[in-house]
Protein backbone atom coordinates (compact mmCIF):
# COMPACT_ATOMS: atom_id res chain seq x y z
CA UNK A 1 0.00 0.00 0.00
CA UNK A 2 1.24 3.62 -0.68
CA UNK A 3 0.83 5.97 2.03
CA UNK A 4 -1.28 8.47 2.73
CA UNK A 5 -0.21 10.43 5.17
CA UNK A 6 3.00 12.49 5.12
CA UNK A 7 2.79 14.01 1.45
CA UNK A 8 1.25 12.81 -1.93
CA UNK A 9 4.59 12.54 -3.79
CA UNK A 10 4.15 9.64 -6.64
CA UNK A 11 8.13 8.81 -5.73
CA UNK A 12 9.42 6.11 -2.63
CA UNK A 13 12.24 5.43 -1.20
CA UNK A 14 12.92 2.05 0.80
CA UNK A 15 16.21 0.87 2.40
CA UNK A 16 16.50 -3.05 2.49
CA UNK A 17 19.81 -5.00 4.21
CA UNK A 18 20.44 -8.20 3.55
CA UNK A 19 21.26 -10.72 6.08
CA UNK A 20 25.14 -11.20 7.09
CA UNK A 21 26.59 -13.87 4.61
CA UNK A 22 28.62 -16.83 6.18
CA UNK A 23 32.00 -15.30 5.85
CA UNK A 24 30.60 -12.40 8.04
CA UNK A 25 29.30 -13.98 10.54
CA UNK A 26 32.07 -15.72 11.38
CA UNK A 27 34.27 -12.81 11.51
CA UNK A 28 31.14 -10.96 13.72
CA UNK A 29 31.21 -8.27 11.24
CA UNK A 30 28.13 -6.50 12.06
CA UNK A 31 28.02 -2.17 10.91
CA UNK A 32 26.06 -1.20 13.65
CA UNK A 33 23.03 -0.50 11.43
CA UNK A 34 19.44 0.12 12.93
CA UNK A 35 16.76 -0.08 10.97
CA UNK A 36 13.67 0.92 12.88
CA UNK A 37 9.88 0.71 12.77
CA UNK A 38 9.24 4.26 11.39
CA UNK A 39 11.54 4.06 8.50
CA UNK A 40 14.63 5.54 10.13
CA UNK A 41 18.29 3.75 9.55
CA UNK A 42 20.33 4.46 12.92
CA UNK A 43 23.90 4.31 12.35
CA UNK A 44 26.01 3.88 15.58
CA UNK A 45 23.65 5.64 18.15
CA UNK A 46 24.57 8.92 16.18
CA UNK A 47 23.24 9.61 13.04
CA UNK A 48 19.48 8.84 11.66
CA UNK A 49 18.01 8.82 7.90
CA UNK A 50 14.59 8.78 7.15
CA UNK A 51 12.83 7.13 4.43
CA UNK A 52 9.49 5.58 3.38
CA UNK A 53 10.11 2.47 4.33
CA UNK A 54 12.35 0.00 5.74
CA UNK A 55 12.84 -3.29 5.41
CA UNK A 56 15.71 -4.98 8.16
CA UNK A 57 17.76 -8.32 7.75
CA UNK A 58 14.79 -10.53 8.54
CA UNK A 59 12.37 -9.10 6.37
CA UNK A 60 10.37 -11.58 3.62
CA UNK A 61 10.32 -11.15 -0.03
CA UNK A 62 6.26 -11.29 0.28
CA UNK A 63 6.25 -8.00 2.28
CA UNK A 64 8.32 -6.04 0.15
CA UNK A 65 6.22 -6.97 -2.60
CA UNK A 66 3.23 -6.07 -0.87
CA UNK A 67 4.61 -2.87 0.62
CA UNK A 68 6.31 -1.20 -2.21
CA UNK A 69 4.96 -2.95 -5.85
CA UNK A 70 1.64 -4.74 -5.68
CA UNK A 71 -0.53 -1.62 -5.21
CA UNK A 72 1.39 -0.22 -8.67
CA UNK A 73 0.90 -3.27 -10.93
CA UNK A 74 -2.63 -2.48 -9.98
CA UNK A 75 -2.12 0.85 -10.65
CA UNK A 76 -1.07 -0.29 -14.59
CA UNK A 77 -4.42 -1.50 -14.75
CA UNK A 78 -5.88 2.07 -14.38
CA UNK A 79 -3.23 3.57 -17.02
CA UNK A 80 -0.44 4.63 -14.32
CA UNK A 81 3.28 3.24 -15.55
CA UNK A 82 5.39 2.67 -12.69
CA UNK A 83 9.16 2.32 -12.77
CA UNK A 84 10.59 -0.02 -9.77
CA UNK A 85 14.38 0.18 -9.03
CA UNK A 86 17.45 -1.60 -6.84
CA UNK A 87 20.15 0.75 -6.05
CA UNK A 88 23.12 -0.13 -4.18
CA UNK A 89 26.92 -1.93 -4.15
CA UNK A 90 27.40 -4.98 -5.88
CA UNK A 91 26.59 -8.17 -3.41
CA UNK A 92 24.21 -5.78 -1.40
CA UNK A 93 21.09 -7.88 -2.74
CA UNK A 94 19.55 -5.68 -5.55
CA UNK A 95 19.06 -8.69 -8.13
CA UNK A 96 17.57 -10.93 -5.39
CA UNK A 97 15.60 -8.47 -4.13
CA UNK A 98 14.07 -7.44 -7.29
CA UNK A 99 14.14 -11.25 -8.41
CA UNK A 100 15.97 -10.47 -12.10
CA UNK A 101 18.58 -13.39 -11.25
CA UNK A 102 18.49 -16.27 -14.07
CA UNK A 103 17.38 -18.63 -11.20
CA UNK A 104 13.95 -18.58 -11.26
CA UNK A 105 13.46 -22.27 -9.64
CA UNK A 106 14.03 -21.21 -6.32
CA UNK A 107 11.56 -21.53 -3.61
CA UNK A 108 9.02 -19.67 -3.93
CA UNK A 109 9.31 -17.57 -0.66
CA UNK A 110 12.70 -16.51 -2.03
CA UNK A 111 10.74 -14.97 -5.02
CA UNK A 112 11.79 -11.28 -5.82
CA UNK A 113 9.40 -8.57 -6.99
CA UNK A 114 9.19 -9.40 -10.74
CA UNK A 115 7.91 -12.90 -10.57
CA UNK A 116 5.53 -11.68 -7.91
CA UNK A 117 4.57 -9.16 -10.23
CA UNK A 118 3.84 -11.27 -12.79
CA UNK A 119 1.72 -13.07 -10.67
CA UNK A 120 -0.13 -9.99 -9.79
CA UNK A 121 -0.49 -9.27 -13.56
CA UNK A 122 -2.57 -12.16 -14.40
CA UNK A 123 -4.73 -12.09 -10.77
CA UNK A 124 -5.90 -8.66 -11.68
CA UNK A 125 -6.74 -9.84 -15.13
CA UNK A 126 -8.43 -12.68 -13.83
CA UNK A 127 -10.31 -10.38 -11.88
CA UNK A 128 -11.34 -8.03 -14.78
CA UNK A 129 -12.35 -10.12 -16.66
CA UNK A 130 -14.81 -12.06 -13.82
CA UNK A 131 -16.04 -8.96 -13.33
CA UNK A 132 -17.00 -7.78 -16.83
CA UNK A 133 -18.74 -11.47 -17.35
CA UNK A 134 -20.28 -10.97 -14.12
CA UNK A 135 -21.72 -7.72 -15.15
CA UNK A 136 -22.69 -9.05 -18.72
CA UNK A 137 -19.99 -7.02 -20.08
CA UNK A 138 -17.89 -8.52 -22.72
CA UNK A 139 -14.17 -10.21 -21.43
CA UNK A 140 -11.89 -7.55 -21.80
CA UNK A 141 -9.03 -7.75 -24.12
CA UNK A 142 -5.46 -8.07 -23.01
CA UNK A 143 -2.14 -8.00 -24.79
CA UNK A 144 0.83 -7.95 -22.44
CA UNK A 145 4.66 -7.49 -24.20
CA UNK A 146 8.42 -7.47 -22.88
CA UNK A 147 10.80 -6.44 -23.47
CA UNK A 148 14.66 -6.29 -21.68
CA UNK A 149 17.32 -3.71 -22.76
CA UNK A 150 20.58 -3.04 -20.45
CA UNK A 151 22.61 -0.38 -20.89
CA UNK A 152 26.50 -0.82 -20.36
CA UNK A 153 28.73 2.43 -21.12
CA UNK A 154 26.36 4.16 -21.69
CA UNK A 155 25.17 1.91 -24.88
CA UNK A 156 21.87 0.48 -25.53
CA UNK A 157 21.50 -4.13 -25.75
CA UNK A 158 18.54 -5.27 -25.99
CA UNK A 159 19.07 -9.05 -24.51
CA UNK A 160 16.02 -10.24 -25.94
CA UNK A 161 17.73 -9.44 -29.32
CA UNK A 162 21.02 -11.35 -27.98
CA UNK A 163 18.67 -14.44 -26.38
CA UNK A 164 16.83 -15.03 -29.41
CA UNK A 165 19.72 -14.84 -31.17
CA UNK A 166 21.89 -17.05 -29.08
CA UNK A 167 24.42 -15.70 -26.91
CA UNK A 168 27.03 -12.34 -27.00
CA UNK A 169 28.67 -12.97 -30.06
CA UNK A 170 26.53 -11.95 -32.60
CA UNK A 171 26.18 -8.15 -32.76
CA UNK A 172 22.31 -7.12 -33.50
CA UNK A 173 21.56 -5.49 -36.98
CA UNK A 174 20.82 -2.36 -35.13
CA UNK A 175 21.10 -1.49 -31.64
CA UNK A 176 18.18 0.20 -29.69
CA UNK A 177 18.06 3.90 -29.84
CA UNK A 178 16.66 6.55 -28.10
CA UNK A 179 14.44 9.02 -30.24
CA UNK A 180 11.36 11.27 -29.85
CA UNK A 181 7.81 10.56 -31.25
CA UNK A 182 5.45 13.48 -32.79
CA UNK A 183 4.50 14.47 -29.52
CA UNK A 184 8.21 14.89 -28.16
CA UNK A 185 7.90 11.70 -26.10
CA UNK A 186 11.05 9.83 -25.50
CA UNK A 187 10.59 6.63 -26.86
CA UNK A 188 12.96 3.15 -27.47
CA UNK A 189 12.98 2.75 -31.19
CA UNK A 190 14.47 -0.86 -33.03
CA UNK A 191 13.66 -2.84 -29.33
CA UNK A 192 12.39 -6.43 -29.74
CA UNK A 193 8.98 -6.41 -28.21
CA UNK A 194 7.61 -10.36 -27.57
CA UNK A 195 4.10 -10.51 -26.92
CA UNK A 196 3.31 -12.90 -24.17
CA UNK A 197 0.55 -15.02 -23.11
CA UNK A 198 1.90 -16.60 -19.79
CA UNK A 199 3.48 -15.84 -16.64
CA UNK A 200 5.80 -18.74 -17.66
CA UNK A 201 6.43 -16.88 -21.09
CA UNK A 202 7.02 -13.61 -18.94
CA UNK A 203 9.57 -15.31 -16.51
CA UNK A 204 11.38 -17.74 -19.77
CA UNK A 205 12.40 -14.57 -21.34
CA UNK A 206 13.26 -12.76 -18.37
CA UNK A 207 15.62 -16.07 -17.80
CA UNK A 208 16.84 -15.73 -21.37
CA UNK A 209 17.47 -12.25 -21.09
CA UNK A 210 19.21 -12.16 -17.58
CA UNK A 211 21.78 -14.88 -19.02
CA UNK A 212 22.55 -12.73 -21.98
CA UNK A 213 23.43 -9.84 -19.44
CA UNK A 214 26.92 -8.42 -19.70
CA UNK A 215 29.13 -9.20 -16.49
CA UNK A 216 32.48 -8.34 -16.06
CA UNK A 217 35.12 -9.22 -12.67
CA UNK A 218 36.32 -6.18 -10.67
CA UNK A 219 37.83 -7.17 -7.40
CA UNK A 220 34.56 -6.93 -5.44
CA UNK A 221 32.57 -9.71 -7.49
CA UNK A 222 33.68 -12.07 -9.82
CA UNK A 223 29.77 -11.72 -11.17
CA UNK A 224 29.25 -7.73 -10.40
CA UNK A 225 26.53 -6.53 -13.18
CA UNK A 226 28.23 -3.57 -14.54
CA UNK A 227 25.27 -2.41 -16.32
CA UNK A 228 21.67 -1.60 -15.59
CA UNK A 229 19.18 -3.46 -16.74
CA UNK A 230 15.49 -2.36 -17.55
CA UNK A 231 13.16 -5.31 -17.53
CA UNK A 232 9.92 -3.34 -19.22
CA UNK A 233 6.29 -5.24 -18.54
CA UNK A 234 3.61 -3.16 -21.12
CA UNK A 235 -0.05 -3.91 -20.54
CA UNK A 236 -2.74 -2.99 -22.83
CA UNK A 237 -6.48 -3.48 -22.00
CA UNK A 238 -9.45 -2.78 -23.90
CA UNK A 239 -12.22 -2.82 -21.79
CA UNK A 240 -16.26 -2.43 -22.47
CA UNK A 241 -16.85 0.94 -21.14
CA UNK A 242 -20.45 1.11 -21.56
CA UNK A 243 -23.24 -0.48 -19.36
CA UNK A 244 -25.74 -3.35 -20.45
CA UNK A 245 -28.50 -1.34 -22.43
CA UNK A 246 -26.25 1.02 -23.86
CA UNK A 247 -24.42 1.71 -27.14
CA UNK A 248 -20.99 -0.57 -26.88
CA UNK A 249 -18.16 1.09 -26.55
CA UNK A 250 -14.61 0.38 -25.37
CA UNK A 251 -11.49 1.98 -23.71
CA UNK A 252 -8.08 1.01 -24.37
CA UNK A 253 -5.54 1.85 -21.94
CA UNK A 254 -1.67 1.05 -21.60
CA UNK A 255 1.12 1.13 -19.11
CA UNK A 256 4.32 0.22 -18.80
CA UNK A 257 6.24 -0.88 -15.55
CA UNK A 258 9.91 -1.14 -15.68
CA UNK A 259 11.88 -3.05 -13.44
CA UNK A 260 15.29 -1.81 -13.07
CA UNK A 261 18.20 -3.38 -11.49
CA UNK A 262 20.60 -0.66 -11.54
CA UNK A 263 25.07 -1.42 -11.83
CA UNK A 264 26.30 -1.60 -8.39
CA UNK A 265 27.05 1.94 -7.03
CA UNK A 266 30.77 1.15 -5.81
CA UNK A 267 33.13 3.71 -6.47
CA UNK A 268 35.51 3.75 -8.36
CA UNK A 269 38.65 3.59 -5.75
CA UNK A 270 37.54 0.58 -4.17
CA UNK A 271 37.36 -1.71 -7.22
CA UNK A 272 40.72 -0.70 -8.21
CA UNK A 273 39.50 -0.17 -11.67
CA UNK A 274 41.79 0.40 -14.25
CA UNK A 275 41.19 1.02 -18.45
CA UNK A 276 37.83 -0.56 -19.74
CA UNK A 277 36.66 -1.24 -15.84
CA UNK A 278 37.16 2.88 -15.16
CA UNK A 279 35.09 3.63 -18.14
CA UNK A 280 32.13 1.49 -17.21
CA UNK A 281 32.69 3.08 -13.95
CA UNK A 282 32.54 6.42 -14.82
CA UNK A 283 29.31 5.88 -17.14
CA UNK A 284 27.56 3.93 -14.34
CA UNK A 285 28.48 6.99 -11.62
CA UNK A 286 26.93 9.81 -14.27
CA UNK A 287 23.87 7.91 -14.92
CA UNK A 288 23.01 7.26 -11.25
CA UNK A 289 24.13 10.61 -10.26
CA UNK A 290 21.24 12.17 -13.01
CA UNK A 291 18.83 9.19 -11.26
CA UNK A 292 19.25 10.65 -7.72
CA UNK A 293 18.86 14.19 -9.13
CA UNK A 294 15.66 13.27 -11.46
CA UNK A 295 14.26 11.55 -8.35
CA UNK A 296 15.04 14.08 -5.89
CA UNK A 297 13.60 16.25 -8.04
CA UNK A 298 10.09 14.51 -8.86
CA UNK A 299 9.73 14.34 -4.91
CA UNK A 300 10.34 17.64 -3.75
CA UNK A 301 6.77 19.06 -3.72
CA UNK A 302 8.15 22.66 -3.17
CA UNK A 303 9.58 22.41 -6.98
CA UNK A 304 6.56 21.29 -8.75
CA UNK A 305 6.84 23.51 -11.95
CA UNK A 306 10.43 22.92 -12.26
CA UNK A 307 12.07 21.40 -14.65
CA UNK A 308 13.31 17.86 -14.54
CA UNK A 309 16.78 17.10 -15.77
CA UNK A 310 15.83 13.51 -17.80
CA UNK A 311 18.32 14.91 -20.20
CA UNK A 312 21.21 14.60 -18.10
CA UNK A 313 21.48 10.51 -18.66
CA UNK A 314 20.78 8.13 -20.96
CA UNK A 315 18.97 6.29 -17.84
CA UNK A 316 17.21 8.61 -17.04
CA UNK A 317 15.55 9.80 -20.89
CA UNK A 318 15.54 5.96 -20.87
CA UNK A 319 12.86 5.81 -18.11
CA UNK A 320 11.67 9.25 -19.19
CA UNK A 321 8.11 8.33 -19.64
CA UNK A 322 8.06 5.73 -16.23
CA UNK A 323 9.43 8.60 -13.89
CA UNK A 324 7.49 11.53 -12.32
CA UNK A 325 4.28 12.90 -14.83
CA UNK A 326 1.38 9.97 -13.96
CA UNK A 327 3.70 7.71 -13.13
CA UNK A 328 4.63 5.64 -9.29
CA UNK A 329 8.27 5.08 -8.78
CA UNK A 330 9.84 3.34 -5.94
CA UNK A 331 13.67 2.56 -5.40
CA UNK A 332 14.97 0.46 -3.33
CA UNK A 333 18.61 1.24 -2.17
CA UNK A 334 19.83 -2.10 -0.81
CA UNK A 335 22.54 -1.97 1.45
CA UNK A 336 25.17 -4.54 3.92
CA UNK A 337 25.15 -4.84 7.26
CA UNK A 338 28.55 -5.19 7.41
CA UNK A 339 31.40 -3.30 8.93
CA UNK A 340 33.83 -3.91 5.56
CA UNK A 341 31.59 -2.65 3.50
CA UNK A 342 30.63 0.16 6.09
CA UNK A 343 31.53 3.22 3.95
CA UNK A 344 29.59 1.80 0.49
CA UNK A 345 26.49 1.43 3.16
CA UNK A 346 26.80 5.08 4.21
CA UNK A 347 27.51 6.38 0.73
CA UNK A 348 23.85 4.36 -0.16
CA UNK A 349 22.13 5.66 2.89
CA UNK A 350 22.97 9.74 1.57
CA UNK A 351 22.21 8.79 -1.84
CA UNK A 352 18.53 7.52 -0.73
CA UNK A 353 18.10 10.24 1.43
CA UNK A 354 19.20 12.91 -1.06
CA UNK A 355 16.50 11.22 -3.70
CA UNK A 356 13.91 10.87 -1.00
CA UNK A 357 14.29 14.64 0.47
CA UNK A 358 12.51 13.46 3.55
CA UNK A 359 13.62 15.58 6.67
CA UNK A 360 15.52 13.35 8.80
CA UNK A 361 14.49 12.61 12.22
CA UNK A 362 16.28 13.94 15.23
CA UNK A 363 18.24 10.98 17.35
CA UNK A 364 17.06 11.34 20.77
CA UNK A 365 16.79 8.67 23.77
CA UNK A 366 18.35 5.86 21.76
CA UNK A 367 20.83 3.37 24.09
P1 LIG B 1 23.61 -7.58 -6.10
O1 LIG B 1 22.58 -7.85 -7.15
O2 LIG B 1 23.37 -6.30 -5.38
O3 LIG B 1 25.01 -7.71 -6.59
P2 LIG B 1 22.72 -10.10 -5.00
O4 LIG B 1 21.26 -9.92 -5.10
O5 LIG B 1 23.37 -10.95 -6.03
O6 LIG B 1 23.46 -8.69 -4.95
O7 LIG B 1 23.04 -10.61 -3.53
C1 LIG B 1 24.32 -11.08 -3.12
C2 LIG B 1 24.17 -12.40 -2.37
O8 LIG B 1 23.41 -12.20 -1.19
C3 LIG B 1 23.42 -13.44 -3.16
O9 LIG B 1 23.98 -14.70 -2.87
C4 LIG B 1 22.01 -13.36 -2.63
O10 LIG B 1 21.30 -14.58 -2.76
C5 LIG B 1 22.24 -13.02 -1.16
N1 LIG B 1 21.15 -12.19 -0.62
C6 LIG B 1 20.92 -10.91 -0.92
N2 LIG B 1 19.87 -10.43 -0.24
C7 LIG B 1 19.41 -11.44 0.50
C8 LIG B 1 18.34 -11.60 1.45
N3 LIG B 1 17.52 -10.58 1.75
N4 LIG B 1 18.18 -12.81 2.03
C9 LIG B 1 19.00 -13.83 1.74
N5 LIG B 1 20.02 -13.75 0.88
C10 LIG B 1 20.24 -12.59 0.27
Amino acid sequence: MLPTSDDKTSVRVAVRARPLNSREQANFQHSGLTLTADSQVIINNEKAFTYDYTFDVDSEQEDIFITTTRDLVDGCFDGFNATILAYGQTGSGKTYTMGTGFDISIPRENLGIVPRAVERIFEVMEMKTRDCLDNERDAPLFDVMVQFVELYNDELVDLLDRASRGGQGKRPAKPPRLTEDKFGNVVLADVCVKAVKSQSDILDWLKQGALARTTGSTNMNAQSSRSHAIFTITIKQTIQDSLPGETVSFRTTTAKFHFVDLAGSERLKRTKATGARQKEGISINSGLLALGNVISKLGDKSLKATHIPYRESKLTRLLQDSLGGNSKTVMIACVSPAADDFCETLTTLKYANRARNIQNKVVSNQD
